[in-house]
């Protein structure tokens, strides 16, 4: 994606508006504008990066220090009992916006949000074979 089209370069750059809530030179933190939950917010690094991980390491360091900090601001100003983190990567995974970036979602008990996730059973020596796999591409 150019750059010049990414609503959070936008943001980034202050060309449309978004309720800022964090600063600093690499990571921005602002407001989901169609929350999941109230204080729903976004936490992005500066430079445009589509994926997780093809941000340099020494910038995931830079938005990991961050994210705990902005994460316990967010959920002591929303006295929530607990909040989630994640990050879509990929249109299969329901990344919609291209820039890499970090949902932090404060939950409440009995809410009705991901109340539980699809899992399964690997069948016996399937998960040795899919390690292995993963572990050569490391
Ligand atoms: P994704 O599905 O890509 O992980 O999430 C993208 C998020 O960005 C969505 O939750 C969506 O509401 C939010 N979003 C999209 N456009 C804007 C915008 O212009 N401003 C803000 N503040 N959030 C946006
Ligand atoms: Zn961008």
């Amino acid at each position: 994606m150019d750059t010049e089209e990414c609503i959070f370069c936008k943001i980034v750059t202050g060309s449309i508006p978004a309720e800022k809530i964090y600063e600093d030179d690499n990571v921005i933190a602002f407001l989901d504008i169609a929350p999941i939950s109230d204080g729903h917010t976004l936490v992005i690094p500066k430079r445009h990066f589509n994926k997780f991980h093809e941000c340099p390491s020494e910038l995931t360091s830079k938005i990991f220090s961050k994210l705990g900090v902005i994460a316990q601001a967010v959920s002591d100003a929303m006295k929530c009992d607990g909040y989630n983190v994640l990050c879509n990567n990929g249109i299969a995974a329901g990344q919609l916006v291209e820039h890499v970036h970090f949902h932090i979602i404060p939950r409440n008990e009995s809410d009705g949000i991901f109340n539980s996730w699809p899992s399964y059973s690997y069948p016996e020596g399937k998960a040795g074979k899919i390690a292995e796999l993963i572990r050569k591409k490391m």
